[in-house]
């Protein structure tokens, strides 16, 4: 996964980039939305572009082959000024780099296939929960280069306000221990699934470092992980209590514990940023030579899908 040439980059654009692979939500609002790129590889500076028609915008990657092509989660009825926002998606990003368990072990700041597959599951997890949960109807899953979009377009969600859509990102994610009415229940089965998903994931080391559980108990814990799991998938989360005999004070820290580390799988601030700038499908991601692609099936989704022409002939 290296980087990009400038000549690459100019090959990819005049050679091998098409405007059908811009996926129609973005295509039938092309003109309400704000571009940025980044030109030269030291960030995307260049903002506040407006392209009224689909060849307009070609003219310009032809002609500037960016390092990184950009265009806002927002409608406006004036981009090029980011003024009269009219409604934004709501989106996820899900970066492989930024997992808070990888079991490839990867160093901080790159990515593998296979941390990419274990965000591409995560990806799985939250548009299910979008579309079940939550009704939508039209999710979308972006391949970013070294890890996944989710864009939700549907009209009931796009006109939310910031604190509306930072409730979706703790609902999805599994990031706020619920309340005490749905405890008494069991918990929601959202915020079961994404515990029983960390805790299955977690290393011994990793849950040392969990305030307040004693070694003894993670011991227990660890040895049991299966049945806790188990327990937890069953809606059995305050069961817990009887791995170990915890307390409910280490209970409720143990569960603190692994909501902060759910709350990282998904960058909360994009979700949040209604004015965001997200990577355009169909553009070049020159840091890892990969293409930006919609996803069309995400269960059977390989990056092997996004790796453009320069890259296969650049390797033979
Ligand atoms: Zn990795």
């Amino acid at each position: 996964m290296r980087e990009a040439t400038p000549e690459e980059r100019r090959r990819f654009y005049a050679e091998e980039w098409n405007k059908r692979e811009i996926p129609d939500f973005i295509l039938h609002t092309l003109s309400l939305r704000e571009f940025g790129f980044d030109l030269d590889g030291t960030g995307p500076s260049n903002r506040y572009n407006q392209f009224m028609t689909v060849e307009q915008l070609a003219e310009f990657l032809r002609n500037r082959a960016p390092y990184s092509a950009f265009s806002s989660v927002a409608l406006y009825e004036h981009p090029s000024m980011r003024k009269g926002w009219l409604k934004s998606e709501l989106a996820l990003d899900i970066d492989a780099k930024d997992l808070p368990l990888r079991s490839c072990g990867c160093p901080q700041g790159k990515v593998c296939e296979r941390c990419i597959d274990e965000a591409r599951r995560v990806t799985i997890q939250f548009a299910e929960t979008l579309r079940s949960d939550l009704g939508l109807r039209n999710v979308f899953t972006v391949y970013s280069g070294r890890g996944f979009h989710i864009r939700a377009t549907d009209d009931s969600i796009m006109t939310l306000e910031q604190t509306e859509r930072a409730q979706i990102v703790e609902y999805i994610t599994g990031s706020v221990i619920p309340s005490d009415v749905t405890m008494a229940l069991g918990y929601s089965k959202v915020f079961r699934e994404r515990v029983a998903r960390t805790f299955k994931a977690l290393s011994e080391q990793r849950l040392l470092g969990a305030r307040g559980v004693r070694r003894t108990l993670v011991k227990k814990l660890m040895a049991e992980k299966e049945q806790v799991v188990a327990a937890i998938r069953e809606g059995k989360l305050g069961k817990l209590h009887d791995f170990g005999g915890m307390g409910p004070k280490t209970f409720r820290q143990l569960l603190e514990f692994l909501a902060r580390l759910n709350s990282g799988f998904t960058d909360g601030k994009v979700t949040i940023d209604t004015k965001r700038i997200l990577r355009l499908p169909s553009s070049l991601h020159s840091g890892v030579s990969m293409k930006c692609v919609l996803v069309r099936d995400i269960e059977h989704f390989t990056p092997d899908e996004a790796i453009p022409k320069f890259v296969r002939e650049r390797e033979g």
